[in-house]
């Protein structure tokens, strides 16, 4: 089909997500056709470096012919058989005793579901029925932070901080209170350190708590390094200075790795790369390098054996999709992780994680460019209309789009978060002369943007 037949297709009978509607209208689609590598190529043949691994996701890239036949072998073996009323599936059994091995929580069981946001979901209800169950119903309100990101479905939603994501959507997010974000660029005081902006985050969390009363906070839920809400790392001894303060307080850390997860910022998970110790943990994305969705939340022993006590008042543990545990999702994940092992996929995206943070420092000095930041393969560019007073330009001048588009005409995809910054975010097995490409593609790119 032509180019154009399909574009027309697309205007007629899609509904985009997370799309201007209106101008989507007027431009069409750019349509993708096929990847390989670290590359995907449009309907017209052209080729693009992903810097974005799709949606921070094909962590192994494109076209990756063992991951391709473990889905084959597992559709042809048994297509499907849900883990319901005490059934099972080799593929999710064995893909919940390989995250075991690699998940930093002691004798966790895998909760699995379909995305990032279903699970974030779980999340909130496996935290409430945990309360309910240990006598402490009252404990329901959960912390987020401004600018976080945790999906889309109604819970996460609401966990979000990005107000594009609650507006017109009415969502219900009475339960939920956000702290300020950790953001130091934007929020900092002029002349805080890190150190101090931190210790100023902690005093604003102890008097959050003080406020609404620990009993009535079930938990915290936090990205170890913000991706969609700017590409965020914490600030120095941010986690350091909160985890004391939900401890004693019997608040419950969910870490949300859903980007973070699986070798992103240079070690497994993110919580590893700033000393979080979490409850529980939501996993997605990398976990199947995105050839097939599938998520997983890491449910620690002392809640485990609290809400299976529970569930039997209820005569069963009533939360589970349809496709939860899905074999041939699980066999993909499990090929995926077995694979990251043989071929020492972590240690190679630290290696090239550093390469890519050097190169970026290059564009520091650009003068559209207020804030390069980052840990290992994950960055973000932060534009600004004056590099002193970091003072934004006008909203309608769309900095980050443009500077987006400009490097797709320069054959780079990178993705403009709300906020004028373009992340970076490219899949795990990028090489030495790829990332230089990266760089090379972006500093050019930015140097189109007018
Ligand atoms: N949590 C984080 C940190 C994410 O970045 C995302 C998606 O980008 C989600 C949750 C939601 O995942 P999904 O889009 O698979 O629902």
């Amino acid at each position: 089909m032509t180019t154009d037949a399909l574009g027309q297709l697309d205007l007629d009978h899609l509904f985009h997500p997370s799309t201007d509607l209106r101008t989507h209208g007027r431009t069409g689609p750019l349509v993708w056709q096929r990847g390989e590598g670290v590359y995907v190529y449009d309907t017209e043949g052209r080729q693009y470096l992903e810097g974005m691994a799709g949606l921070w996701c094909t962590a192994l890239g494109y076209g990756e012919p063992e991951l391709v036949e473990a889905a084959r072998k597992q559709m042809e073996t048994f297509c499907y058989g849900p883990l319901f009323a005490g059934k099972a599936n080799e593929p999710s059994i064995r893909l919940a005793a390989k995250l075991a091995e690699w998940v930093p929580i002691d004798g966790a069981r895998f909760l699995f579901g379909c995305s990032g946001s279903d699970a974030n979901d779980a999340q909130v209800k496996l935290i409430r029925y945990y309360f309910n169950a240990i006598g402490k119903p009252q404990k329901k309100k959960i912390l987020s932070r401004g600018n976080a990101y945790h999906g889309v479905t109604l819970a996460s939603a609401a966990l979000t901080g990005l107000p594009s994501f609650h507006k017109h959507f009415d969502l219900p997010g009475d339960d939920v209170i956000h702290l300020t974000s950790p953001y130091h660029y934007r929020h900092a005081e002029p002349g805080e350190s890190e150190e101090a902006f931190s210790d100023r985050l902690a005093e604003e969390l102890r008097a959050v708590i003080a406020r609404e009363g620990a009993d009535t906070i079930a938990a915290m839920i936090a990205e170890p390094l913000m991706g969609a809400g700017g590409v965020i790392p914490p600030p120095k001894g941010y986690f350091d200075k909160i985890q004391p303060i939900l401890r004693e307080n019997g608040i419950l850390l969910i870490d949300d790795e859903v980007v973070c997860g699986f070798g992103r910022t240079g070690n497994d998970f993110g919580c590893q790369t700033w000393d979080m110790q979490p409850a529980t943990m939501t996993m997605a994305k990398a976990l199947s390098s995105a050839y097939q969705p599938i998520s997983a939340v890491a449910v620690p022993p002392f809640m485990y054996e609290a809400i299976a006590e529970a569930s039997g008042d209820v005569g069963l543990f009533a939360h589970g999709l349809t496709y939860a545990g899905h074999p041939v999702a699980a066999a993909v994940a499990l090929r995926n992780l077995e694979l990251m092992e043989e071929r020492g996929v972590m240690a190679h995206a630290a290696n090239m994680g550093e390469r890519l943070q050097a190169g970026l420092q290059r564009v520091r000095e650009h003068p559209l460019v207020g804030d390069v930041r980052g840990e290992s393969l994950i960055a973000g560019v932060e534009f600004v209309a004056d590099r002193d007073t970091h003072e934004r330009f006008p909203a309608e001048e769309k900095i980050a789009f443009r500077a987006a588009a400009a490097c797709l005409e320069e054959g780079l995809i990178v993705r403009a978060l709300p906020g004028d910054t373009i992340a970076v975010c490219p899949p795990l097995v990028i090489s030495e002369a790829q990332v230089d490409e990266l760089v090379e593609k972006l500093v050019r790119g930015l140097d189109r943007v007018e």
